[in-house]
């Protein structure tokens, strides 16, 4: 697994009188197992960019690799991208649409096209991966708490098992003891399986606890992708 971006322009509105400058030529690459914490304020771009990675948003001008093929390629499957790099939205009601919990975790897998019973060991193993008890089944997911819709949208995506997680703000909304959970969660996920972790956050905190490498946005630019050990070496 190895994700390029070379020189990557997004422009909102292109063209129009409300253009928005969102995503201002960033490179950068990032390896398997990589756990990278992705900060910036509010507007900075951390969305716009991660939508980029599995082709939900298209950029405007540069080139992304994925494995080291050209994601703009016309021959490119991006239907497989999609599946290989998991994101996870910052407000789970944006994955969680099905009537129970299990429907909503088995949805991905299904839309794989895999047979049933791979379908069912795929979801019962990623709900267990992220925690979320055998009881909660058939419950609703619309009746969880903040924490519980988080670890199941994540339990979805991993039941596709993606090379990638990319997890939007997952702590957003959360009380102390929720945050920890999932980002203590997410870490064991890194560790045990060498997943490639991709985390947007506000706190510096989450990333300080958990990341091997701080990426840093301010207004579109990608101004610092270093090592944290070299982050904290300079102070
Ligand atoms: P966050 O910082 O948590 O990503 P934002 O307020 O930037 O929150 O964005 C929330 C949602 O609104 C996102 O889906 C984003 O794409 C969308 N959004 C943000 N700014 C605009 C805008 N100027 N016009 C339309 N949609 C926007
Ligand atoms: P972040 O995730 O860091 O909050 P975003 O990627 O959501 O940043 O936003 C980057 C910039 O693009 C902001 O100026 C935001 O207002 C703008 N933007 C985001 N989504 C949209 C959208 N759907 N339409 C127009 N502008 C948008």
């Amino acid at each position: 697994m190895q994700i390029i971006f070379d020189k990557v322009n997004y422009l909102y509105g292109n063209g129009t009188a409300f253009e928005r400058h969102a995503i201002k030529n960033v490179s950068f690459s990032i390896e398997k197992g990589e756990f990278i914490g992705l900060i910036g304020h509010t507007g900075s771009g951390k969305s716009t960019l991660i939508q980029h990675m599995n082709g939900l948003v298209k950029a405007t001008s540069g080139h992304i690799y994925y494995n080291g093929e050209d994601i703009y390629d016309p021959k490119y499957n991006l239907r497989q991208l999609r599946s290989k790099v998991g994101l996870v939205f910052q407000y789970p009601e944006h994955q969680l649409f099905e009537t129970t919990v299990f429907k909503d975790v088995i949805f991905g897998p299904k839309n794989l096209g895999l047979d049933k019973l791979e379908c069912e060991l795929r979801s019962y193993e990623a709900l267990k991966m992220v925690g979320i008890s055998e009881d909660l089944l058939d419950a609703s997911p619309f009746e969880l708490s903040g924490g519980q819709k988080r670890r199941v949208a994540i339990a979805g995506v991993l039941a596709m098992k993606p090379e990638v997680l990319i997890l939007d703000e997952p702590t957003a909304g959360l009380d102390p003891k929720g945050r920890d959970d999932i980002l203590e969660q997410i870490n064991k996920l890194h560790q045990e399986s060498n997943m490639t972790i991709i985390l947007v956050t506000h706190s510096m905190e989450d990333v300080a606890n958990y990341a091997d490498r701080l990426f840093v946005m301010n207004k579109g630019e990608l101004v610092y992708q270093h090592h944290l050990k070299e982050v904290f070496s300079h102070y």
